[in-house]
């Protein structure tokens, strides 16, 4: 990437990378606020991009070699903080966008920690078990230098999870010589893992859903709900909304949805993680995920992939509000057009955040060597959300803004008071 890259400003334009996106949004943010203009250039780039060669020695004796990305947003809040995803269409600029969008997620839950992502471009189903662990610690030996419980500290992504995170702080220890578990979040509890880290992305969807809900005054009682992406994020919401009342209609995965305008049984169909790609198979009756998109629901969670509500479909969602449960579900152009017709878009870096927040936990309880037990982690991260929650909503109440823009309008107030406060060094 060249530091001094323009992008276009174009909102209508598509289709568009996380970078492009994160940056169109930074802009028209900073546009709402009185903030230095060489900060914001400074907030346009990343601090660093680490491009690293990994060498894997596959099942059948042959080597492949794979390209691994760790790009470092911002750390004037704390240290770099951001997930590890493992997907062929990884690529440095998604890295960028992602971990601009992880500098803004922490700021708006007010967690000492900046923005980091990284990965590596490969299909994680094309892996057997052996060769993700050892691809995974010839990762974590490459990262080794500018990774650790102080310095940036990765958790699970797309295509990654407590058992990668295992493998990589355990090639991390290896190499420090003794047991660091803060070098990586979302572990497996049985090695300084958080108690409910797990479903904490889906439980933080779930927990704003219902904030929006009784902001718009529906109550979630009878609250119709379409979820595409039946994965951690989705499976966790879709099931906590099913508990607290509100009705799931549709559920999906790659392969389809499953509809049901009386109500799925959200516990019936196994989620991702318990048997992948099994939603369909499950079903009694199927639609598309494109139709999903378009259902006539009180409150649509795009919670599978990025660039899913684009200016093609966005006139089409008949959704009152969306609450964005996976990273980036809608491309500015999409953003735009349910502006103009005033459907609300609850953002995914304040919407998803309780990932972030209850690794933040995690790393408490692994620096102070104390678990938490799992109510302790529950209670805390409802009070985080609701904190995070009310700021937004403060800021939604008090401008003309869209709830993203009043998002990164708390945001980028902290990020801008804690530049403005540290200075430029030299
Ligand atoms: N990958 C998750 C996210 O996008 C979690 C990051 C973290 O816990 O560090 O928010």
């Amino acid at each position: 990437m060249q530091a001094n890259r323009t992008t276009s400003d174009d909102p209508t334009e598509e289709p568009e990378t996380a970078l492009e996106t994160a940056r169109k949004q930074l802009r028209a943010a900073a546009g709402h606020l009185d903030i230095d203009p060489d900060i914001v250039e400074r907030l346009r780039h990343p601090t660093r991009v680490q491009r690293v060669t990994v060498p894997l020695e596959r099942d059948d004796g042959s080597v492949e070699v794979f390209a691994g990305y760790r790009a470092q947003h911002d750390a004037v809040r704390g240290p770099y903080k951001g997930g590890l995803r493992y997907h062929p269409g990884v690529t440095e600029e998604e890295c960028i966008g992602l971990s601009m969008w992880m500098t803004w997620k922490c700021a708006v839950m007010d967690i000492p920690f900046g923005g980091a992502k990284g990965g590596v471009v490969v299909n994680p189903k094309e892996l057997s078990t052996d060769e993700k662990e050892r691809l995974t610690r010839r990762f974590a030996q490459e990262l080794r230098d500018i990774v650790g419980p102080t310095r940036d500290i990765p958790a699970p992504d797309m295509g990654t999870d407590a058992e990668t995170m295992a493998w990589f702080m355990d090639a991390y220890s290896m190499q420090e010589g003794e047991t660091q578990p803060g070098v990586v979040t979302g572990k497996p509890p049985i090695v300084g893992g958080s108690y409910g880290r797990e479903e904490a992305p889906g439980r933080s969807v779930a927990i704003v859903t219902r904030e929006a809900c009784d902001y718009y005054d529906y109550g979630l009682d009878g609250t119709t709900i379409a979820v595409q992406g039946f994965g951690s994020v989705g499976a966790n919401a879709a099931r906590l909304l099913d508990d607290w009342g509100a009705t799931v209609v549709a559920i999906s995965d790659v392969n389809g949805a499953a509809y049901d305008p009386d109500g799925i049984d959200t516990d019936a169909i196994p989620s991702h993680e318990e048997e992948p790609e099994a939603v369909t198979t499950y079903a009694t009756n199927t639609i598309g995920n494109d139709e999903l998109l378009e259902l006539d629901v009180d409150v649509l969670v795009p919670a599978a992939v990025g660039n899913v509500i684009t200016a093609e479909n966005a006139p089409d969602v008949q959704a009152d509000v969306v609450v964005e449960g996976a990273n980036g579900p809608t491309t500015s152009a999409g953003d735009a057009v349910l502006a103009e017709r005033d459907v609300p878009v609850i953002p995914d870096i304040l919407a998803n955040a309780g990932g972030v927040t209850v690794s933040y936990f995690e790393w408490l309880q692994d620096i102070n060597r104390r678990k938490w037990p799992k109510e302790r982690v529950d209670e805390e991260l409802e009070s985080e959300m609701l904190s995070a929650w009310n700021d937004v909503r403060a800021e939604y109440d008090d401008r003309d803004v869209t709830w993203r823009e009043a998002a990164y309008v708390v945001a980028l107030s902290r990020l801008a008071e804690a530049h403005d406060a540290r200075g430029l060094w030299p």
